[in-house]
């Protein structure tokens, strides 16, 4: 059965690019007769806000897509601290007490999320104590793993490339565990067949697919749908005030109006959404 999920953070409100997404995932799974979860990702303690919880389960309502909720994040620690015990034990992580400033200070290139960790912690050997973050040794990671591939329905056949990211954090300070643990292990528990997400989050799938490989979990297909831009050409940003869809909501616009005009507009085109966006301005 075809299972796709959303997996919004709870860090502002969902506008249009998010309905455009969970529409993306709910029009997959339903297309097979499957499954649509909501899962929240609030493992961000500082910016998670849990009155935003029941908004986003309205929007979708509103929208009127139909939904299973799974457990959110936060709920979900046991086995990410369990996912990382495991590869601490496979000899893959290593502890680096590196701020950011000194991450950056030192870095000699640039990966897709930022400055590449220049390995500092790995040579200088054990750090002690609690306040570190723990490191994937990506090197050792990728020559365990070997050449592995994954499939994007949208973008053909990918081999991974997860060294492009060098050695992420996968156990943070702040946090427990990195997105890219947590959304891995939880499309896993979740039994997601197609990970349905924006394609600004296209790279950081060479990570989960080396993630997956390593901790021996299911391998789903990928689906990376086009984010919608701005006039100026950049993603339509919660940050840059886009108009927040529990506004129109509450302001008493037809949600199904608006997910109906999403799919006429986005849907079946046949061409990139900044275009679609640049036409109908
Ligand atoms: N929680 C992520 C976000 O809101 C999405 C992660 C994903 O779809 O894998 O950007």
């Amino acid at each position: 059965m075809t299972v796709t999920r959303f997996a919004p953070s709870p860090n502002g409100p969902l506008h249009l690019g998010h309905a455009y997404s969970a529409i993306v995932a709910h029009d997959r799974a339903f297309r097979d007769g499957g499954a649509f979860l909501l899962r929240i990702e609030d493992i961000d303690g500082a910016r998670s806000r849990s009155e935003l919880h029941h908004e986003f389960r309205d929007d979708l309502d509103w929208l009127g897509l139909h939904y299973r909720e799974v457990t959110p994040q936060s709920q979900r620690l046991a086995s990410y601290r369990t996912a990382a015990d495991d590869l601490r034990a496979m000899g893959i992580l290593y502890p680096c007490s590196c701020t950011r400033a000194e991450v950056a200070a030192a870095a000699v290139a640039q990966g897709p999320d930022g400055p590449l960790y220049p390995g500092t912690c790995l040579r200088r050997g054990p750090v002690p104590g609690p306040d570190v973050a723990w490191r994937l040794d990506m090197e050792q990671a990728a020559l365990l793993a070997g050449p592995l591939e994954w499939m994007d329905e949208r973008h053909g056949l990918q081999c991974a490339r997860p060294e492009l990211f060098g050695d992420v954090v996968l156990w943070r300070k702040d946090a427990p565990a990195s997105y890219h643990l947590a959304a891995t292990l939880d499309d896993a528990a979740d039994g997601v067949t197609h990970v349905t997400r924006g394609v600004d989050l296209f790279q950081a799938t060479h990570i989960h697919r080396l993630i997956q490989h390593l901790l021996g979990l299911p391998v789903p297909v990928w689906h990376h749908h086009p984010v919608l831009v701005e006039a100026d050409g950049r993603k339509l940003a919660k940050r840059r005030d886009a108009p927040a869809l529990a506004d129109r909501r509450r302001a008493g616009e037809d949600g199904r109006a608006v997910a109906a005009e999403v799919r006429a507009t986005l849907f079946d085109t046949g061409i990139s959404l900044s275009d679609a966006i640049d036409q109908s301005a």
